[in-house]
């Protein structure tokens, strides 16, 4: 009999029942230490008292409007990361993909807007990942997620990670903006240097394009900042595709715009039926208000600086399976030699009761909940240092 599901993943077979902060158990009682957190989303660890509050809170009241009527929880939100943030508008989405696709639809309206709807291209960069709709497999250009769906859709030109002549030769009249992660996840956690992310937005400046930069795995407290590109302080976007942790395990996503970019977006522009549901918004609401809770990100700082000190020292012990350790903040990656398969050294990890994935150009990706302790760490590194040492055998 074929499963009912489509093969599009290929999960271990293990069943987890529950979730308390920083574990995961299975119906048996086994306990795995989470360092993947959903890729990157439960920022807040499983089962936040707060967060489960606030969802069962709103359960009893109201479920859901569609945007047919006001949901004060959006509202509130929004008010929330436009003052924390560049950003002056903000557009509910369920997942990163659709919050990806308001912003490219966004920054293609503010040229169509200012009557030059001949600048729609889009230029983003090797190794990216925006979401799998076929907008955004076509922005990510990774050729694999592209392969048998049809023609290459118009107006996206990529260009090589790093590579600066090469991105300045890009640029043409039809250019409205360039679309880019400040850390890429899904590409095998590459952290783009401050002094780029400040080159970009000089060259968008330079010839008017506007500035997307897609926080959805990057964003929300993750690299010890509220966003990564805060670390680059004059780098600012114009829009901002956010989603994975700010919802802290509910699903849901935002594309955050300037007043002059968001501006164009009027009614009928676009829309979601689901997009800030009020049951979103309770949780959405929480997750802001822990992740700009007096001491949080220095909390994240200190732990991540000992995790990547810990990890250093792990590469050096194991210097012939870990080539180097990459990232930012709790978004950190193992490039393992090319001999140790990233997906294989997963499943030997997991063994031993730690969770983590695998990302492109064969790494090691570790995204724990923000809320772990440097105990937490330091068990999470025992564990790496065991399999490495198994696997160097
Ligand atoms: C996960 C991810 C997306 C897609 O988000 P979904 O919620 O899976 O649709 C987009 N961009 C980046 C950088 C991501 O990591």
């Amino acid at each position: 009999m074929p499963a009912p599901l489509m093969d599009t993943y290929a999960p271990p077979d293990l069943v987890f029942e529950r979730g308390e902060g920083v574990r995961l158990y299975t119906g048996e009682g086994k306990a795995y230490l989470d360092f993947i957190s959903g890729i990157a989303v439960n920022a807040l660890g499983h089962c936040h008292p707060k967060a489960v509050a606030a969802l069962k809170s709103q359960a009893d009241k109201l479920w859901h409007l569609s945007n047919m009527f006001k949901v004060p929880g959006q509202i509130e939100l929004a008010k929330k990361y436009t003052d924390a943030t560049f950003a002056d508008r903000v557009f509910f989405t369920n997942s990163g993909t659709e919050a990806v696709e308001a912003a490219l639809k966004t920054a293609r309206r503010y040229f169509f807007d200012k009557g030059e709807p001949h600048r729609y291209r889009i230029i983003t960069f090797s190794g990216a990942f925006h979401g799998r709709s076929y907008g955004a497999i076509n922005a990510g250009g990774n050729p694999k997620y592209l392969e048998g769906f049809g023609p290459r859709m118009e107006g996206f030109d990529q260009v090589e990670f790093g590579d600066h002549e090469a991105l300045k030769a890009a640029v043409t009249e039809e250019t409205a903006a360039i679309l880019v992660e400040p850390v890429q996840g899904e590409g095998g956690v590459r952290a783009l240097p401050e002094q780029c992310l400040r080159g970009l937005r000089e060259l968008c400046n330079e010839h008017g394009l506007l500035l997307i930069y897609d926080e959805v795995q990057c964003g929300a407290g993750r690299t010890g900042k509220l966003f990564a590109h805060e670390w680059a302080e004059t780098a600012q976007p114009d829009i901002m595709a956010v989603a994975k942790g700010i919802g802290g395990g509910f699903p849901m996503g935002a594309c955050l715009t300037t007043e002059a970019a968001g501006a164009p977006m009027v009614v009928g522009t676009h829309g979601s039926t689901f997009g800030g549901n009020p049951l979103a918004m309770a949780v959405g609401n929480v997750v802001f208000d822990e992740l700009t809770a007096p001491g949080f990100m220095n909390h994240v700082n200190d732990v991540s600086n000992f995790l990547k000190q810990q990890l250093g020292g792990l590469a050096d012990r194991h210097a012939s399976v870990v080539q180097e350790v990459r990232g930012k903040g709790l978004l950190v990656g193992l490039r393992l030699v090319d001999d140790v398969v990233n997906r294989e050294f997963v499943g030997k990890v997991r063994e031993r009761g730690l969770l983590i994935g695998a990302a492109g150009d064969n790494v090691a990706r570790l995204a724990p909940p923000l809320v772990i302790t440097e105990h937490d760490a330091s068990e999470a590194v025992s564990i790496l240092d065991d399999t490495l040492a198994d696997v160097a055998k």
